[in-house]
């Protein structure tokens, strides 16, 4: 008794109204060479890639789990040498993963909620200090990310989910109603009831890190399955959480296949919500299973997915042709275009189309293709050997085609790397099929339109593809910016004016699309978090009636 009687009163002690730092975005380091961030990041990239191989655990309750089954971490830039291995688990690792989850439940989600943004505060530190060169090499070494596209990601993005959600919490958490006289109202915001389950990409390191970290930030557990490709720094994220101070069970990353964690996760009756980045099939199938599911459930799950692109560039006739072939290569080819906002249809007008072609070959002709490891090199190698047969099954669909025609690249080689050449395909066919499907890696389809038929290619633009990520207008027209901005209303989540249709910044582009997109919550913005919790109303009346007659039965 007196011990609960000790806890009960050191709770009681934080009884002010914190407020947090004002979130701020983390600057970019420029790696110039001879700098010593430079040497500091290649320095830890060459130990990663040279030590004793690494054997990657499950984390299971603050438990390293490891099992019989290990499969090989290798560069993509670099198949043949082995990393390390991960251990492969089965249906129950997921389970036991849910039961540590359930069980950690009720002391975090009573955590107070400055406590909950102190870890995720200093996991934001520790990230922008000693464990940069860590998550960067990381990413470098097996998601072959160049330096300048890693520390965008893995450094900048994830310290500033981190950052600025603890500030969209706080926001959240003081969002309350009004009281009428006599009457206390009050809105609580209580975790979800059971645990969610966080499913990622290969792609970006920040977002594998923000599913698990925005509903764990709002009082949630997580069961968490990365993507086999991007288990390295995975791994570094685990590292980077217990650091923190995160408590044991509050985050269980499993590695399992995605079919074994789905049949542990959507039999279960405290499977509360879904934080998924991926591709829009998947995410399809995911729903489906969900829903066939639903009378399991002991709530209604909160799915939260963001999917699939086919994201756009439009140039008006008044666009100035250095600026649109400079949205092309950098928007389409970075980081392999394997970004799910990454140009990959462009409609470009005749009239400055010689200009824009002869631009966009000098520029993509002289990017260097190689490992993160030279940094000279622009260009990576894409994920895995899937990935890269799926690339060049497209190439070679639009080196057979009739209506399209490979103007830059065109060449695939996989001996060493999975090197994929940055392409550009022109067709007349603006249904083509790599105008309208997602390929996800170095591929540009360009569309050329009469300088006259500007308003009819928004409508083609529209009507196109399924999805609705991110789109641009490139113009020295106001009127034709306008026009873009009203007709492709639904085309895009994030839509830029003269700008690339990549690179959102957190607090500053809310990221995400609809249609075959995804479902818009936008991503290290306070509409993801509000989707973690579920808000109890408490009224209170201070002199509580004793008759039930109103005045008017008088
Ligand atoms: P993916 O859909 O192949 O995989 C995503 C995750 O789902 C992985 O962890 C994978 O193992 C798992 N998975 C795959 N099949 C599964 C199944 N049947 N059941 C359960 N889990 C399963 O996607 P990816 O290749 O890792 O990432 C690329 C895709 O993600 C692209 O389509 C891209 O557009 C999209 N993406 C979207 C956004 C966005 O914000 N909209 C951001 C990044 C990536």
């Amino acid at each position: 008794e007196a011990l609960f009687f000790n806890f009960v009163k050191k709770k009681d002690m934080s009884n002010a109204f914190f407020n947090v730092p004002v979130a701020q975005n983390e600057p970019i380091k420029p790696y110039d060479p001879k700098s010593n961030e430079r040497e500091s990041l290649l320095q830890t990239y060459k130990s990663m890639k040279n030590q004793d191989p690494i054997d990657i655990p499950m984390y299971i309750g603050g438990e390293e789990v490891r099992t019989a089954t290990k499969k090989p971490i290798s560069p993509p830039h670099n198949h043949k040498h082995i990393i390390g291995h991960y251990n492969v688990g089965e249906l129950e690792h997921v389970e036991l993963a849910i039961h540590k989850a359930l069980s950690a439940r009720k002391k975090w989600a009573q955590t107070p909620w400055q406590e909950r943004a102190a870890i995720f505060l200093k996991a934001a530190e520790l990230l922008a200090g000693p464990y940069r060169d860590k998550m960067n090499a990381a990413t470098m070494l097996c998601q072959s990310k160049n330096v300048f596209q890693a520390e965008i990601d893995a450094a900048c993005e994830m310290i500033d989910f981190f950052r600025f959600n603890v500030q969209y919490m706080t926001k959240i958490y003081k969002e309350q109603p009004e009281s009428a006289p006599g009457v206390w109202n009050r809105l609580e915001y209580r975790p979800l009831e059971g645990f969610v389950f966080a499913l990622t990409p290969f792609n970006f390191t920040s977002i594998a890190a923000n599913l698990c970290a925005a509903p764990a930030m709002m009082g949630n557990v997580i069961v968490w399955k990365p993507s086999q490709t991007q288990v390295y720094s995975a791994k570094v994220i685990m590292d980077l959480f217990k650091e923190a101070g995160l408590p044991d069970g509050v985050i269980n990353m499993v590695t399992v296949s995605g079919r074994v964690a789905g049949e542990a996760i959507f039999n279960h009756s405290d499977f509360a919500g879904l934080h998924f980045t991926g591709s829009t099939d998947v995410f399809r199938t995911l729903w489906k299973d969900m829903a066939n599911n639903i009378e399991k459930y002991k709530s209604y799950p909160r799915v939260v997915g963001e999917t699939g692109g086919k994201d756009f560039v439009v140039a008006h006739p008044s666009a100035i042709p250095s600026q649109v072939a400079t949205a092309l290569s950098r928007g389409s080819f970075e980081f392999q275009g394997q970004k799910c906002s990454a140009a990959s249809r462009a409609y470009v007008p005749e009239n400055i189309w010689p200009e824009v072609k002869k631009i966009l070959k000098e520029q993509v002709g002289s990017f260097k293709m190689g490992s993160p490891e030279d940094t000279t090199n622009f260009i990576n190698a894409v994920i895995d050997s899937k990935s890269f047969n799926n690339i060049k099954e497209y190439i070679d669909y639009c080196k057979s085609a009739s209506d399209a025609e490979i103007i830059i690249g065109g060449n695939c080689n996989d001996e060493i790397g999975y090197f994929v050449e940055p392409t550009v395909v022109v067709t007349t066919n603006p249904s083509f099929k790599t105008m309208v499907e997602e390929i996800f890696g170095p591929v540009l389809t360009i569309y050329v339109y009469a300088s006259t038929d500007f308003e009819e290619t928004l409508d083609i633009v529209d009507r196109t593809s399924q999805y609705a990520l991110t789109g641009s207008i490139l113009s020295q027209d106001r009127y034709a910016i306008q026009l873009a901005t009203q007709k492709l209303e639904n085309a895009a989540g994030n839509f830029y004016i003269n700008d690339k249709p990549t690179g959102a910044v957190v607090g500053q582009q809310p990221f995400g699309g609809a249609r075959g997109s995804g479902t818009n919550d936008k991503a290290g913005a306070p509409m993801n978090l509000s989707r973690w919790v579920s808000a109890r109303t408490i009224k209170e009346t201070f002199v509580t009636p004793q008759d039930y007659k109103y005045p008017f039965l008088g």
